[in-house]
């Protein structure tokens, strides 16, 4: 454990290997963390092995990240081509036209009342009632997702969550020049080998030109190479691929079509054997097919994304392989993995970012508060656990019948007991909100999501032509339609 203590002018040096958004994200916050414990941060990176240049979505918790260590929205996001996101938009999820699209919003305040009588309006539905349990309408997010606007109003009359998309390249670079700016050291080097003290503890890193760099602690930021905590200390890797099939990806860009408006949500419509996402930023537009190679070869998704974007052979495209799962133990010894080379669920809903936030800024605090390793493991754990049940969920809930892919990922794939108990409550109509109660403290997603999704896929039982009981959505559209008016356009606010 590193000793900290404050206002110590020599602290202890905190080696970062890989200079991709998690190593820049872990310097930054590191440095603005520990600084006052006098703790020096360098990074180091290779010019020969590059960054993995995809990850443009996000979750709302990264406005933390910015604020945390002090960066202007607006500086930042016109470096970076960002635009804003409210949500994202699940098409083609379901072969049931009632459920052909829904939208997962993020929750705000001014969503309570409306918010609340879509819950009412799906236990009904669940419950063998006529109600619309449809979420879209419900939320204001749709609104304001869907006409492009940006989540702010000039007044500033209302806080609203929302999250961003950026170009991953441009961010890196970005984060990199402030980070140098702010002092920390930066080089370019790459690392071939590790030597270790008879602890086990990493005593330091060898480069390709043989020079040993010593450090006190070293966060491993590789990428999915995890070259310190899997390859040299060889912490076992827990695979999620029972639980979720896709482990790969093709990826194209597009120039922005300005005939479209620029929509302020991430779409991620489901395929023949996956999903493709789309991730509107200024200039061009991100596109990419996450498909399971056991379904489909690359070749074949290649070809499907092509056809669904209606492009050619003359638009290059990049293939990815993903490892999905997380590490049994995040921090042993003196090495913390983060991003990648700790773990990866599948993008669907763009938490990678977030689970690198999380695992940094509760490192910090651990060596703050000088708590044991086995417990910040645990909770690094839970977020990985419960990001990946939300995940699964998705899947789970399909109601596409046209491939064996989706078949599987409905029946044959295993929920874990905690999945499995919030399905069967959804199923059978009893009171779901005692058992998210309960299962607090280890979910990642609360009820405004678990609603959407549950509902939004069809998760819902065949009720004969009645007239509806519950609140009709036109409700919550008069009172949203006409707020959505008052926010900006995102491409006039950036
Ligand atoms: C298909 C796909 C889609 C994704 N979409 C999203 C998304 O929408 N939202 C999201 O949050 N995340 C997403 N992600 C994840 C996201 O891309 C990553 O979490 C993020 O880019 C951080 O990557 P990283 O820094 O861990 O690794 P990398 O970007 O791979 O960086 C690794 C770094 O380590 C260095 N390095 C490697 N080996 C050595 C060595 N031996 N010596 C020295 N340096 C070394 C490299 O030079 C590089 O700088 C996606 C991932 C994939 C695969």
């Amino acid at each position: 454990m590193l000793e900290l203590k404050k206002g110590s002018e020599q602290g202890p040096h905190i080696l970062i290997v890989g200079g991709g958004t998690a190593g820049w994200m872990s310097a930054l916050l590191l440095n603005q963390q520990l600084s006052e414990y006098g703790v020096r941060v360098s990074l180091m990176e290779s010019e020969q092995i590059g960054t993995i240049g995809v990850g443009e979505g996000t979750t709302p918790y990264i406005r933390q990240f910015f604020s945390a260590i002090g960066l202007s929205e607006r500086e930042w996001m016109s470096e970076c081509q960002a635009t804003f996101k409210c949500g994202i938009r699940f098409p083609s999820w379901s072969d049931n036209p009632e459920h052909g699209s829904y939208f997962h919003p993020f929750y705000s305040g001014v969503d309570k009342e409306p918010g609340e009588a879509f819950f009412v309006n799906a236990n009904l539905r669940r419950r063998g009632q006529m109600a619309e349990a449809q979420p879209d309408r419900f939320f204001l997010a749709h609104y304001l997702a869907s006409q492009g606007k940006a989540p702010k109003v000039p007044d500033n009359a209302f806080h609203l969550d929302y999250a961003y998309h950026f170009d991953a390249g441009l961010l890196g670079q970005y984060l990199k020049k402030v980070g140098i700016q702010r002092g920390i050291r930066h080089r370019l080097n790459t690392i071939d080998a590790v030597r270790r003290h008879p602890s086990g503890d990493i005593a330091s890193v060898i480069t390709a030109d043989g020079e040993a760099v010593a450090a006190d602690f070293f966060i491993d930021c590789t990428g999915f190479a995890s070259k310190l905590l899997q390859q040299n200390l060889g912490v076992p890797f827990c695979s999620f691929a029972d639980n979720l099939l896709n482990d790969s990806a093709v990826a194209i860009q597009l120039p922005r079509d300005y005939e479209q408006v620029l929509v302020s949500e991430t779409r991620s419509e489901a395929l023949s054997n996956g999903w493709a996402w789309r991730i509107p930023l200024i200039r061009r537009t991100g596109f990419g097919y996450v498909f399971s190679s056991n379904y489909q070869s690359p070749d074949q998704a290649e070809t499907e994304l092509r056809r669904y974007l209606q492009v050619g052979d003359e638009i290059p495209a990049r293939r990815l392989s993903m490892k999905v799962g997380r590490v049994e133990k995040h921090w042993q010894n003196n090495c913390l993995a983060v991003g990648l080379s700790q773990g990866f669920i599948e993008p669907l809903e763009a938490t990678a970012l977030m689970l690198v936030q999380f695992t940094v800024e509760r490192f910090a605090r651990a060596l703050i508060k000088g708590s044991p390793e086995h417990c910040f493991n645990q909770e690094v754990n839970r977020m990985f656990d419960g990001v990946r049940d939300y995940i699964v969920a998705h899947y789970k809930t399909n109601g596409r019948q046209d491939t064996p892919y989706w078949r599987d990922n409905r029946e044959q794939t295993p929920a874990s007991d905690r999945l499995q108990a919030i399905l069967d409550t959804w199923r059978t109509g009893a009171e779901l909100e005692p058992v998210l109660t309960e299962m607090e403290s280890e979910l990642v997603y609360f009820r405004p999501s678990w609603y959407c999704l549950l509902a939004g896929s069809g998760l819902l039982p065949d009720v004969p032509a009645q007239p509806c009981v519950g609140t009709p959505a036109s409700y919550a559209e008069r009172f949203f339609r006409p707020l959505a008016e008052r926010f900006t356009d995102q491409t006039d606010y950036l």
